[in-house]
Formats: structure tokens, C-alpha cells, sequence
């Protein structure tokens, strides 16, 4: 893949995002931009690996709920010297299981706050780059959660990623005619730690082969949609949901 473009993608310091960043970097991304929140070592570890794949790294400590820490990042962005964005909206969190009687006040607020007002915020400022430089793509990393509504699991987190395909369809309707396209990928059952954070660990474990393919996937079989959604080879593309979920 020949590409000047640099690669953003923020939540790299775990699971798909971290694959994200690394095959970015393997596929010739002269640059690639991590964010982490709290796992420094994990960004560390993946920046080593972007390095060693002979590209350039910067790391960067961003909550992407927190306004000023976005605005932070992309004036990092800005010293960079001059090329494409290209945007993997990337960083999540997962609610605790619960049913609609959990879903109190604070506990979706919470969720929304990382999933949907830092994503928004993350692809705001991002097309305000691509406005002033020189362009880009965007991929929003929504869920399978959004059209399976994840009744007794997390209602709340599937409401999100709901909120994450509007912005894309509105964004990409809106953006298109400035040639900045703009898709989502539906990952399914992956095989990440957002699971055990969220206090399920052993939930790929247990759901992880009802889907057709009988087996979870992996973090790199996802990466490869968000690398192929952003590339030139998906340039009539946009406004698009691409179900990575072994057919769930
Ligand atoms: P993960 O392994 O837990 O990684 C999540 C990443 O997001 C980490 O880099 C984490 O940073 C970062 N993050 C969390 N809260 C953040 C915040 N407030 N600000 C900035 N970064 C933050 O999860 P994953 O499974 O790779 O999930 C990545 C995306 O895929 C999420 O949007 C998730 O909803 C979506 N997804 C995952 C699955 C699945 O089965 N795994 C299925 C559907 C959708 P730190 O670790 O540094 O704190």
C-alpha cells in the first residue's frame, strides 16, 4: 500500500485499536498517531512495534471525553508536517450487564460520554484538520450492538454505537461532496480486554461461537476492514457499515 497519509487512531494501546495501529504501520503508513487513556505500557509496547515496522510514532494521553484533551491532541496533529488524515475513531468502553432498570442516570452518562460526545468530538476536530490541510477518511468503530439492541447486556452501549452510525451517515452525506468519506465497521465478538473491563471476562468465552462462523473474531480480522475502509481501494465508498461479525 502506498500511502503519504498519517494514520490516527485513537484507543491504540489495546486490542483493536493496537491492531489497527500495528498493521497500519506494517502496510506502510509513514506515520502513525496512538492515543492511550490510562495503559501506557500498552501504548508503549504497540509504539515500539509501529517503530520497528520503520514508520514514525507519536504517542499521545488523550481521554477523548474531556474536550481540552482532544483539542491537545489535534494540536499535536497540526506541527506534524502536512498530509491526509486518516481517522479510526476508535475508543470505547463497554457498560457493566445489566437490564433497562440499571441503566440509571450516571451509568449512561457515563458510557455516552466516552462513546458518543468523545467520538463526536474526535471527528470534529478531525474534519476541522482536514479542512485546513489536506484532507482525509474517516471510519467510526461502531458495534453489532447497534442493530441487535444487546437486551439484558447493555442497552445503553448499543444506543451509543446507534448514535456513532448516525454521525457517520450524517457526516459522510455532509462530507462527501468535499471528497472526505466516512464508514463505520460493526465489529462482532472479538477477542479484546473490553470485555473483562466491563466485567464479563469470560463472555468471548461464552457467546464467542454462536455466531455462523462458530468463533469469535479477532482484533486483526478487524483491523483489516478499518485499514480496507480507509484505503484507496474502497475510494467509491462512503456512508457504508461493514459487519465484521462472522455473520451475527
Ligand atoms: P479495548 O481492548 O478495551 O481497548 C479500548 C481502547 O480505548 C483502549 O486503548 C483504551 O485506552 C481506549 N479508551 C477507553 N476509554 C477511553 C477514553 N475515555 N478516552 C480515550 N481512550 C479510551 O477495547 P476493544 O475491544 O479494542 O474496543 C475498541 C472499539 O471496538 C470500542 O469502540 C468498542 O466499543 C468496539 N467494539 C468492540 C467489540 C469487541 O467485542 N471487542 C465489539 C464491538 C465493538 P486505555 O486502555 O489506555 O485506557
Amino acid at each position: 500500500m502506498q500511502t503519504t497519509a498519517t494514520l490516527l487512531v485513537t484507543g491504540g494501546s489495546a486490542g483493536i485499536g493496537a491492531a489497527t495501529a500495528r498493521m497500519g504501520a506494517a502496510r506502510g503508513y509513514p506515520r502513525v498517531v496512538i492515543t492511550y487513556n490510562s495503559d501506557r505500557a500498552g501504548a508503549d509496547r504497540v509504539a515500539a512495534d509501529i517503530r520497528n515496522a520503520g514508520s514514525e510514532v507519536l504517542v499521545m494521553q488523550v481521554d477523548v471525553s474531556l474536550p481540552e484533551d482532544v483539542t491537545r491532541l489535534f494540536a499535536a496533529l497540526n506541527d506534524l508536517p502536512p498530509a491526509p488524515l486518516h481517522l479510526v475513531n476508535n475508543a470505547g468502553i463497554v457498560s457493566p450487564r445489566g437490564s433497562i432498570e440499571d441503566l440509571t442516570p450516571e451509568r449512561v452518562r457515563k458510557v455516552f460520554d466516552v462513546n458518543v460526545l468523545g467520538a463526536f468530538e474526535v471527528a470534529r476536530q478531525a474534519v476541522i484538520h482536514m479542512r485546513t490541510h489536506q484532507g482525509g477518511h474517516i471510519v467510526n468503530v461502531s458495534s453489532a450492538a447497534a442493530r441487535l439492541g444487546s437486551p439484558n447486556q447493555y442497552i445503553d452501549y448499543a444506543a451509543t454505537k446507534g448514535a456513532i452510525e448516525t454521525l457517520t451517515t450524517g457526516m459522510a452525506l455532509e462530507l462527501g461532496p468535499e471528497g472526505i468519506r466516512v464508514n463505520a465497521l460493526r465489529p462482532g465478538i472479538i477477542t479484546t480486554e473490553i470485555h473483562a473491563k466491563g466485567g464479563e471476562p469470560d463472555r468471548v468465552q461464552q457467546l464467542g461461537h454462536t455466531p455462523p462462523l462458530r468463533r469469535p473474531g479477532t482484533a486483526e480480522e478487524v483491523a483489516e476492514g478499518l485499514l480496507w475502509l480507509l484505503s484507496d481501494a474502497a475510494s467509491y465508498v462512503t456512508g457504508a457499515f461493514l459487519d465484521v461479525t462472522g455473520g451475527r
